[in-house]
């Protein structure tokens, strides 16, 4: 009977639960046994599992976070740390595992696997920013926030004719900035690649002001930062009394959407069959709307381009 073991791992995002449902329940009706291990890789190395059945992963569907919890684990970097994990599936049996997480989670599957456990890595990370796939699982979630959070700003910004400087998260990407931004008629749209000058912020809500525009919206994400002294420039050079708010971990809650959970139980069922066919050192993503794979090395060296179509978009539409 094959055994395959299942943890998350880096920063949480909704959704991790849906995939973690689908993976438990595809390997049982398989007839695998399945291993819940918790805390990332450190449950791997100290021992922290629990054996998983049918009712384990009940009534975690639509909750965010993760019921096998996450952490980063120092540990994992090191290659003594790899070979204890190595010894523990040994030790239980363990002969394959799905790792939800980001970049730094699948260089650790990678390693996992060149020790001979073959690792399975799905995409889970409120960023969208891993280069393999066009979605990641937590993404929808977060922008949905996002967007209700910039909603309620701009409720209370229309009233005083204000700006509003809104930070969202994305430290190397700037994907949930852009798509909240559209969806929220942001005036400008800051993003970590590419380049803005305060000038041409300031330009820009200067020529919307003159074709009757009061109240404004420059969303800013988290690799860009500084949202108070963007709001402060702001302020000072337009006379437009602006605040800045940091949206922050609330982000990183809350239950996930349809697509976090549809796209969550598809990967989470692609990663099984992988793992049935004894088929590791994989990641699984999503290209034009279709699951897929591909080597973890090849994975983390490809490079995502920025989407300028719709960028050029949000500039030319908000005035
Ligand atoms: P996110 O960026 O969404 O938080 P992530 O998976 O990229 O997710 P990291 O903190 O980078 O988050 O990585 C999570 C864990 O993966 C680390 O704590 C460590 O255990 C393991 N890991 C990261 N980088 C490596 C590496 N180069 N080699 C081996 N293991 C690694």
């Amino acid at each position: 009977q094959k055994t395959i073991g299942i943890l998350t791992s880096g920063g949480d995002a909704p959704g991790m639960n849906a995939a973690a449902r689908a993976v438990v329940r595809a390997a049982l009706k398989k007839g695998m046994r399945v291993i819940g291990i918790q805390r990332g890789y450190n449950g791997l190395i100290h021992g922290e599992m629990v054996e998983m059945n049918m009712r384990s992963v009940s009534d975690i569907i639509h909750r965010g976070g993760t019921m096998l919890y996450t952490a980063r684990c120092v540990e994992f970097r090191e290659w003594e740390g790899v070979l204890k994990a190595k010894k523990t599936c040994e030790e239980t049996g363990i002969d394959g595992i799905v790792v939800i997480g980001g970049d730094g989670s699948f260089r650790g599957a990678a390693d996992l696997s060149k020790a001979g456990v073959p690792c399975v890595g799905l995409p889970g990370t409120i960023d969208n920013d891993i280069a393999c796939t066009e979605y990641t699982i937590g993404y929808d979630t977060a922008m949905n926030t996002a967007m209700e959070m910039v909603d309620k700003i701009r409720d209370t910004s229309q009233s005083h004719d204000r700006c509003s400087v809104v930070e969202v998260m994305g430290r190397r990407a700037g994907y949930i900035a852009l798509n909240t931004g559209i969806a929220c008629g942001a005036t400008c749209i800051l993003v970590p690649e590419l380049e803005m000058k305060m000038e041409d912020v300031i330009a820009k809500i200067k020529e919307a002001q003159s074709l009757g525009k009061q109240n404004f919206i420059v969303l800013v994400a988290e690799g860009v930062g500084g949202s108070n002294e963007i709001a402060k420039q702001i302020e000072e050079a337009t006379g437009i009394e602006s605040r800045a708010t940091v949206l922050g971990h609330v982000q990183r809650g809350g239950n996930p959407t349809v697509r976090d959970r549809v796209e969550a139980s598809r990967m989470g069922y692609y990663a099984v069959e992988l793992l049935e066919k004894g088929i590791g050192n994989r990641v699984v993503g999503l290209q034009k709307g279709e699951v897929v794979d591909f080597d973890i090395q090849e994975a983390l060296s490809m490079k995502k381009e920025f989407p300028m179509d719709l960028y050029k978009i949000a500039n030319e539409i908000s005035f």
